[in-house]
């Protein structure tokens, strides 16, 4: 079957084409960006009003979003792992294929401390970790 979506490995920089890999995200790291964000937010918050004031140092300082990233399973060095959320490259060929894991992972409360939405825009021209294909709408259509 074609593909619109191909997955690149980060570690041997090959594309991820026999099925033999995954998009994959920590949530361990995931989870401590998120609590990250919680504890700011809590010690921000005024506890008498619930007003939240907050600090540009203290927006700083907060982690980096978990980075979604793509490997054969063969060369993923943490591949055993069991707090690594993973997609199958299978299951990930069509833009289409997206929406529908964009539905899901939805409900996952740790997916905005992911980088998921850099995952979503680079499927308009591709990237390091996912090279498109396929038929690309007119740029009269394109919203940005
Ligand atoms: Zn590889």
């Amino acid at each position: 079957m074609d593909r619109e979506l191909t997955l690149i490995c980060s570690a041997c920089t090959q594309p991820v084409i026999q099925d033999d890999g995954y998009l994959w995200v920590s949530c361990r790291e995931a989870a401590a960006v998120q609590q990250a964000y919680h504890a700011l937010e809590k010690r921000s918050t005024d506890p008498h009003g619930g007003s939240l004031s907050l600090d540009l140092a203290d927006l700083l300082g907060l982690p980096e979003p978990a980075t979604w990233r793509a490997d054969h399973r063969d060369c993923d060095p943490v591949r055993d792992e069991g707090f690594h959320y993973r997609i199958p490259a299978a299951r990930l060929r069509l833009r289409a294929d997206l929406l529908d894991w964009t539905a899901h992972l939805l409900e996952k409360a740790w997916l905005p401390h992911t980088d998921w939405r850099d995952v979503l825009r680079e499927t308009r021209t591709g990237s390091a970790r996912i090279s498109v294909s396929g038929p690309r709408p007119p740029a009269r259509l394109a919203a940005i």
